[in-house]
């Protein structure tokens, strides 16, 4: 049975870790970073999380526009209302925060990897939920693999290379609706490219 790597809920991540994923907080950026914003509104985006790819020693900072919900085509990889920025290097900081603009959410929290033989993402995460009970929302998403759509295969190209892009991970959204992202009730997913262009591409589907 194929193994999937789950992203689930780590609540004794200390602050300052790199977890395999942290969403929420204060981004650790590199030197001389720029706050994205939205193509549409001209705000600042929201910061969603960082995800790390152990395997290519790779970290995503992943955002989205929040300032008008719905509006700023946000779901969409080649609109502009979300940005996936690379990460690199040893001398991160955390972010100068924007003055104005939802730049940050309710969301503190950071995810492990735990590996589950299923036949899916569903039934990996059914299983999780089975050995959990009542923990099922635990399950942040899934990091590498192939992903499980909820609608049909909209895997991005590359604005580079013209390939299709990698999978890097799904994300759910969040183990709390008070402090979940907006995905309007679907999943997201992040997708990177391998070549020269070190970029990335978000999307969500409901
Ligand atoms: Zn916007
Ligand atoms: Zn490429």
């Amino acid at each position: 049975m194929p193994r999937i790597d789950l992203l689930v809920l780590d609540r004794a991540a200390p602050e300052t870790s790199i977890a395999v994923a942290r969403f929420g907080g204060t981004p650790l950026v590199p030197p001389g970073f720029a706050w994205p914003a939205c193509h549409a509104c001209h705000g600042h985006m929201r910061y969603l999380c960082t995800i790390a790819e152990q395997a290519q020693a790779r970290r995503h900072l992943v955002f989205m526009c929040q300032n008008s919900p719905g509006m700023c085509d946000e779901w969409n990889p080649d609109s502009g209302g979300n940005a996936v920025l690379p990460c690199e290097g040893a001398d991160l900081l955390p972010a100068d925060l924007p003055a104005q603009g939802n730049a940050i959410g309710a969301a503190r929290h950071a995810a492990r990897v735990e590996t589950v033989e299923a036949a899916g993402y569903e039934d990996a995460c059914a299983r999780w939920a089975e050995a959990h009970p009542g923990r099922g929302r635990e399950v942040l998403g899934q990091i590498g693999g192939a992903p499980d759509w909820l609608q049909g295969d909209e895997t991005p190209a590359c604005d580079h290379c013209g390939r299709a892009l990698r999978f890097v991970a799904r994300l759910e959204e969040g183990p709390e609706h008070g402090t979940a992202m907006n995905f309007g009730g679907g999943a997201a997913y992040l997708f990177a490219c391998d070549c020269t262009w070190g970029g990335g591409k978000f999307l969500w589907q409901c």
